[in-house]
């Protein structure tokens, strides 16, 4: 592999903060390779951190998902969109990165849980993305789940900070589906998009049951097949419901759009919508407080799995703790005793202990 190692890590993160597009690519690839050298030039470019907003954009396969970030993407690299009511290059970042004439500069990372392509591979012919592959102010990124040793979200927020430090204004976070994974990979973001279609009624359920977290703006892509108001009106009975059942003064009402991506109808409205919501998170001082749990969520979040996986492989390297699981199933064991040992060999987790110095 040329390349790879003519890198340093001081090149990566010296070549992300210039907006670099090979050493934006490359250290993705290293994240998303789970390599040493990632670690670092993350940590070195975190203290650059924390000036995109982030946008994750979620809803069942097939809605239009990959279109609506297509034509967000179209709308406000034609100059219509700001950030927090300011114009994008107002913001102070190194002026390379930024992008000319108040455009925003966009990043996107397009997560598949079940696509095994990775490093950038276009998944399929879901990616509607390919229009803005030619704009060296948007940066579009793939992943799937090869490699991720600690798992997609884990990748999915370093490849965030990576666009972060290198300046873009917005960043995209799309998935698939809206399973577990992508439930964490879209925990991170700043303002989250349901895309709903005429016909994910299951979707619409998920939501009603309660499964399915309320988000905070909702497109109804698609407006042009017949359905589209039926379920316009079935989601706002739903939000008035939950507004009516758990919190009357919820101070944000999730906004319902009605869109077609294909044409880009109602495209700015929609963004107006994702900007008025990130309007109304800084002014009520909610942004701060919102990143502020993402991030501890996410490190917790990381350290589980990590020590979940570690876990594993110790009980699996030690015949010893391997008895304790057989003697469970044989019954010889109860369940907890053999939790406390393992844990206790493992982690040096003294259970009893605690238990005997309350009871003394
Ligand atoms: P994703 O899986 O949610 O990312 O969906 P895609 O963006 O890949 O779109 C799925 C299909 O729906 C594609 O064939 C799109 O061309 C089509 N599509 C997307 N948006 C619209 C829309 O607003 N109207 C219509 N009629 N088709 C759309």
């Amino acid at each position: 592999m040329a390349g790879r190692r003519d890198w340093t890590r001081e090149d990566l993160a010296a070549g992300v903060r210039e907006g670099d597009r090979r050493a934006l690519a490359r250290t993705i690839s290293l994240v998303e390779d789970g390599d040493p050298l990632a670690y670092g030039v993350v940590a070195d470019l975190y203290p650059q951190t924390g000036s995109t907003y982030s946008i994750g954009v979620t809803g069942p396969p097939g809605v239009g998902k990959s279109s609506l970030v297509s034509a967000l993407i179209r709308h406000v690299r034609t100059g219509a969109g700001s950030v927090g009511g300011q114009a994008a290059d107002a913001r102070p970042v190194d002026p390379g990165a930024s992008g000319a004439g108040g455009r925003l500069t966009v990043g996107v990372v397009s997560v598949d849980p079940s696509s095994p392509f990775s490093h950038g591979a276009l998944l399929g012919d879901r990616i509607r993305l390919s229009d803005h592959f030619l704009d060296p102010e948007v940066f579009i990124r793939s992943m799937g789940t090869r490699g991720h040793l600690g798992g997609l979200a884990e990748a999915a927020l370093q490849a965030l900070l990576v666009l972060d430090a290198a300046g873009k204004d917005v960043v995209f976070l799309e998935t698939v589906g809206a399973g577990q994974s992508e439930v964490e990979v879209i925990g991170i973001a700043d303002t989250v998009l349901l895309v709903l279609m005429p016909g994910s009624g299951d979707a619409v359920q998920a939501l009603k049951a309660g499964i399915m977290e309320i988000p905070d703006v909702i497109a109804i892509n698609k407006m042009d097949h017949p359905g589209a108001k039926t379920m316009l009106g079935e989601v706002r009975s739903i939000l008035a419901l939950g507004r009516s059942l758990k919190d009357e003064r919820r101070e944000w009402n999730p906004p319902i759009v009605l869109t077609e991506a294909v044409r880009g109808e109602h495209v700015p409205e929609l963004w107006e919508k994702i900007e008025e919501h990130r309007a109304f998170l800084e002014q009520s001082g909610q942004l701060e407080e919102r990143r502020r749990a993402n991030l501890a969520r996410e490190v917790f979040a990381v350290a589980a799995s990590r020590a979940g996986r570690h876990l594993e492989q110790a009980v699996g390297d030690d015949p010893e703790l391997r008895r304790l699981l057989a003697e469970v199933q044989a019954r010889e064991l109860d369940p907890l005793t053999a939790v406390r040992e393992i844990l206790e060999k493992v982690f040096r987790i003294h259970d009893g202990d605690g238990d005997s110095t309350r009871a003394s």
